[in-house]
């Protein structure tokens, strides 16, 4: 009797002993999988358009065009042109915010034009390019950057909603690239920089109209990088990440009491990005350096837009949530 007891023990002890160094264990391998909890994130580089990057002027001579280059990341692309040597044409609607980013370039040694235009109007992107010309004799860069956008749900959007969004991104995209890039066609040379969003192939719900759009430009990118890789232009597109500008914090209320909290949960590296910053991303995939990139798409959102897989189903202890 006595030894039936020490051996049923003897089986307890060893057998919690092991149930113990395997939960330790699993919890260790979970944890290594989890994704990292809410730590602080690295601070944003300070960035100030076109200041860094290998060759500060590698952009000497070159004649841009930068839509929507009033505001946010247009303007910082714009700037950014212009410190590293471009003569930039600023094109959007509103002729006060063009002509405060063309002074700030030409306070800074730059030259600059601002232009105002529709981009939904095939015949004003047809001015805007005989204007450049008449300015600047030719255009080797095209930034097609101007965007509209507002949150709601799809079943609440209208025709009109759709026809605004879709009518600037898509249709204002392919009328000024066709345009210009006629014109690219006849110089044998010249590039084409699309901005999308990450939402283009993940879909967004809430902007169906902008993801449908977007899409439509990645689409446009990668078939024009073929059909005009040949006439010497490069077509390529960048996804910027959720980016601090005025009509993006307006739309998105990043100054929510719990936006800063959503945010270290929805983006892996925890911050939100700088128009500043994520047009030197846009800058390096127009230079020289980036010769040999044609109908890429790329990526700059923190990480956002990858999926969390289904490790986090499990808490730290490999136990359900
Ligand atoms: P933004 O400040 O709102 O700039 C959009 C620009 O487009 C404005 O300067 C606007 O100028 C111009 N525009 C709008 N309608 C136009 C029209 N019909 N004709 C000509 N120009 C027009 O936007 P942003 O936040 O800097 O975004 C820049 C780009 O990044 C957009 O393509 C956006 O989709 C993309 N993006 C933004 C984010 C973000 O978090 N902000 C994230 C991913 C991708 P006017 O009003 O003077 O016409």
């Amino acid at each position: 009797m006595n030894t039936w007891i020490i051996l049923t023990a003897a089986v307890a002890v060893i057998g919690g002993l092991a149930g113990t160094l395997y939960l330790r264990k699993r919890a260790q391998i979970m944890a290594k999988y989890k994704r990292r909890p809410t730590v602080d994130p690295v601070p944003a580089p300070v960035v100030t358009p076109g200041t860094t990057g290998v060759a500060t002027r590698d952009f000497e001579g070159k004649v841009a065009i930068v839509t929507g280059g009033g505001t946010g990341l247009g303007r910082c692309i714009a700037l950014g042109l212009a410190r590293r040597g471009a003569k930039v044409v600023v094109a959007s609607r509103k002729i006060e915010n063009l002509q405060t980013v063309a002074d700030e370039i030409t306070a800074a040694g730059g030259e600059a034009m601002p232009y105002a235009f529709d981009v939904r109007n095939y015949n004003e992107v047809e001015a805007l390019l005989a204007k450049t010309k008449e300015k600047f004799g030719r255009v080797d860069i095209l930034v097609n950057n101007a965007a509209g956008n507002f949150y709601i749900p799809a079943e609440n959007l209208t025709p009109n909603g759709w026809n605004a969004v879709v009518g600037i991104v898509l249709n204002g995209t392919w009328y000024c690239s066709h345009v210009v890039g006629n014109e690219m066609i006849k110089q044998r040379n010249g590039q084409i920089l699309n901005i999308v969003a990450n939402y283009a192939w993940s879909g967004q719900p809430g902007v169906v109209h902008s993801c449908s759009a977007k899409a439509g430009v990645l689409a446009m990118t990668r078939t024009l990088a073929v059909e005009w890789g040949g006439y010497g232009l490069r077509v390529n597109a960048f996804a910027p990440g959720a980016m601090v500008t005025d009509n993006a914090s307006a739309n998105l209320k990043y100054d929510s009491p719990n936006a800063q909290e959503m945010i270290k949960k929805i983006i892996p590296v925890g911050r939100l990005t700088s128009p500043e910053e994520m047009a030197e991303t846009a800058l390096f995939m127009m230079s020289p350096t980036a010769a040999y990139m044609n109908g890429e798409v790329l990526t700059a959102d923190g990480g956002a837009w990858l999926p969390r897989g289904w490790m986090d189903l499990v808490d730290k202890d490999g136990k359900p949530k």
